[in-house]
């Protein structure tokens, strides 16, 4: 028991059976009820039970293997007793444990987890070091804007690898479009270099001296796309997000973001509520785009309760804004509900914002850190704290995500 006594609500617990983690929850509450410990459990041999309740919610169900688990967090193998690992640890894991990571999923088996060649922060670096020519100090957009079209395609389905011809047909017009008002467009150039950044292959050609022109490439039915392991890591969400964030704001800060993600299938990603705009069609506002019945349906009472937690006072600012005959206030969801972010309508993904903030916090202008500090993406800087109320589990996933999306993965 005395084991129990650092938990606390918002702590993370993982169910261990079989060498495997099978499930993970939040704690939500701590009680002592013996008379209901006893009703549920009854008592051992010296008459003790169970009488510190936890009530859990948020539970995942899935299995993970559990060494590496806990070999990360430093725990001894196997594990033979309670173990409490502080929130700063935890992160480093929960991404192996992520219920929504399609990496359980049937049609992608694990093979991006840790031992594996490729990491998601192997991927992140390679992003952040992408070798691009330089012409008047600017470097080029070709391999970054090719990058994203390539992720577009992963996030439809598509095929990895592409043929010469299907690619020059798709990327030369964004190259056109999107790249350097005065440089050239050559697609043959990021289909074939883009192999520098260790995350891309090139099948059908064997190695040439120089960049191939295109109708070598057409001749030899060359194609390329995302290497296997870049394409795994790729398919898990917050690595995705995190990398369309890295390319737009290390290499295309002076793009239209909006208009060369939707170009490449991306939408969603211009922003964190997606393609479900949060605070759309409350309290008098017009939809301005119609639903459509796939679409999440997010909880009104969950939107009144964080309301009413902070009295309609915005959590970046304090601002209340007043009313005829109250305040007005708006529920964000930290991770968007709809797609491409699935995010869930649970109280430890919302913020209560004024419609200011709620703009800048969905269009990425400002960002909450690991210490709740509230940061304008633009300069880094420090412009407030985030207000919490003590009720308020807010679940840093959800923020890492967010941060992601900002590029501050
Ligand atoms: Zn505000």
């Amino acid at each position: 028991m005395t084991a129990l006594a650092g938990r606390k609500v918002g702590d993370e617990v993982l169910f261990y059976a079989g060498k495997k983690f099978v499930a993970r929850a939040r704690i939500i509450g701590l009680f002592d009820n013996r008379p209901l410990a006893e009703a549920v459990w009854g008592t051992d041999e010296n008459q003790k039970t169970w009488q510190h309740i936890m009530a859990l919610d948020e539970v995942a169900e899935f299995e993970v293997p559990a060494e590496p688990v806990l070999r990360g967090l430093g725990v001894p193998v196997p594990l033979r007793s309670l173990t409490l690992v502080g929130a700063e640890e935890r992160l480093r894991f929960l991404d192996m444990a992520d219920p929504a990571a399609p990496a359980r999923s049937k049609a992608n088996p694990p093979s991006t987890g840790p031992g594996t060649r490729l990491g998601r922060n192997d991927l992140l670096q390679a992003l952040a070091k992408l070798k691009t020519h330089i012409r008047e100090q600017r470097p080029s957009r070709h391999k970054p804007i090719t990058l994203l079209w390539a992720i577009g395609r992963l996030t439809a389905e598509q095929k990895r690898m592409v043929e010469w011809q299907t690619f020059r047909e798709e990327v030369e017009p964004l190259l056109r479009d999107f790249g350097l008002a005065d440089s050239r467009v050559t697609p043959e150039y990021p289909f074939w270099h883009l192999r520098s950044s260790g995350l891309w292959d090139v099948e059908g050609i064997e190695d040439s001296k120089g960049t191939p022109t295109p109708s070598r490439l057409a001749e030899a039915g060359a194609s390329a796309g995302f290497s296997r392991d870049a394409a795994n890591v790729l398919r898990r969400p917050l690595a995705r997000a995190e990398a369309i964030g890295l390319i737009c704001s290390t290499y295309l800060s002076e793009v239209d973001r909006e208009a060369l993600l939707g170009r490449v299938g991306l939408a969603g990603y211009a922003s964190a509520s997606g393609d479900f705009p949060d605070g759309e069609g409350e309290e008098g506002r017009a939809p301005r785009r119609s639903r459509t019945s796939s679409e999440p349906v997010r909880d009104p009472k969950l939107v009144e309760r964080i309301k009413v937690m902070y009295g309609h006072a915005c959590q970046v600012c304090g601002a209340r804004v007043e009313t005829q005959h109250s305040h007005y206030s708006e529920a964000a969801h930290i991770r968007g509900l709809g797609g491409p972010h699935y995010g869930p309508d649970r109280l430890s993904n919302l913020l209560c914002l004024c419609p200011n903030h709620h703009v800048e916090f969905d269009r990425l202008a400002i960002y909450i850190d690991e210490h709740w500090a509230v940061r304008r993406n633009s300069t880094g800087n420090v412009e407030y704290e985030l207000k919490r109320h003590a009720e308020h589990v807010i679940e840093q996933e959800y923020l890492e995500y967010h941060r992601g999306l900002c590029g501050r993965g």
